[in-house]
């Protein structure tokens, strides 16, 4: 039997309110031993161990707390007896952390996320049957090497692509346009598309963590929007993600205001988008100085973690840009 180590960190699966209810509850209360010791059929799929890493609601989720996980995946997977990893979250901020670990974990072994929209203490709760099938996806051979994944409702997602669409119902995420990289049917997995860009075993950022990471904000564009949150960000932050409107854009006000704080103070910008599907290019009339690196099909908080990991590398802006083609 292969052996899959469940790391929790809280979440709603681990949430507790009022007994058959789906709402006020406080997420991160019970253990995932007790999750576990739910679905006595798990203990069919796998040996399994459990680390109690955090017991969080996913808002609390920062850099710290991502290095932190990061680097105790990254030192039990190395365990000749570890086949796999689990990984349980909230999903508020899981395509986040799920983005942050397919860039920093260093081996081919399966690494999959799961979490729930319904508290334990809900009837028909999600997380048992996520959590079943999240262990049968980290015990399948097919798995490795397709980077870290999250199970969702009998959905495999990939990590670099995952984003929550849904705030209420079961069925809360998809991969943009991509569809996503497989189904389930209970313990059975069906793999049918890969994701081309490089994560894990291959990722440069794998090879060794930084222990800190820069400071990188994100704004959002909007209609009348006021320019100075650059000039005021950029006093603080390294780096700043746009959410533009359409294909990353802003007024001419946003414009020589960028231009002022890259110039003036070498912060570092890039075009994401506030629009959930298509992708940013480099654009010339929006960016006629070549300061901006297009987040490609990255959502602004996605291009937040690749843009953090990336500056403990480079300050390079053109080596940046190539960094946003390959991730
Ligand atoms: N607020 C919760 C969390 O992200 C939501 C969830 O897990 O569904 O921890």
């Amino acid at each position: 039997m292969k052996h899959i180590v469940v790391v929790a960190t809280g979440g709603t699966i681990a949430g507790i309110g009022e007994k058959g209810k789906t709402v006020v509850y406080h997420a991160g209360e019970i253990r995932v031993a007790e999750i576990l010791s739910s679905i006595p059929s798990v203990q069919h799929l796998a040996h399994i161990t459990e680390e109690q890493l955090m017991n969080v609601d996913s808002n609390e989720m920062n850099e710290e707390n991502w290095l932190f996980l990061a680097n105790r995946i990254n030192e039990l997977i190395q365990r000749d007896d570890v086949d796999g990893i689990v990984v349980t979250h909230g999903t508020d901020t899981i395509e986040e952390t799920a983005y942050f670990l397919n860039l920093t974990i260093h081996s081919d072994k399966p690494v999959v996320m799961t979490g729930a929209m319904r508290p334990a203490s809900a009837t028909s709760a999600d997380g048992p049957y996520n959590l079943y099938q999240a262990i049968a996806l980290a015990t399948c051979d097919d798995a490795r090497n397709q980077g870290v994944m999250v199970l969702f409702s009998n959905t495999i997602y990939s990590g670099r692509d995952i984003q929550k669409v849904n705030n209420y119902k079961i069925d809360a995420f998809d991969q943009k346009s991509f569809g996503c990289l497989g189904y389930m049917q209970d313990e059975k997995v069906y793999f049918f598309s890969k994701t081309f860009k490089t994560h894990t075993h291959d990722s440069i950022f794998s090879e060794h963590l930084p222990e800190k990471l820069p400071r990188v904000a994100i704004v959002y564009y909007y209609g009348g929007a006021d320019a100075h949150i650059l000039e005021y960000l950029s006093a603080s932050h390294e780096a700043i993600i746009i959410a533009g409107s359409g294909n990353g854009n802003y007024s001419k006000e946003w414009m020589n205001m960028i231009d002022h704080c890259a110039n003036e103070k070498g912060t570092i910008f890039v075009r994401a988008s506030r629009v959930p599907l298509g992708i940013v290019f480099n654009d010339h009339v929006f960016d006629p100085h070549e300061h901006c690196i297009a987040a490609n099909t990255l959502s602004a908080q996605k291009a937040r973690i690749l843009l953090s990991l990336a500056l403990t590398q480079t300050h390079d802006i053109n080596e940046l840009k190539e960094i946003f083609r390959q991730y």
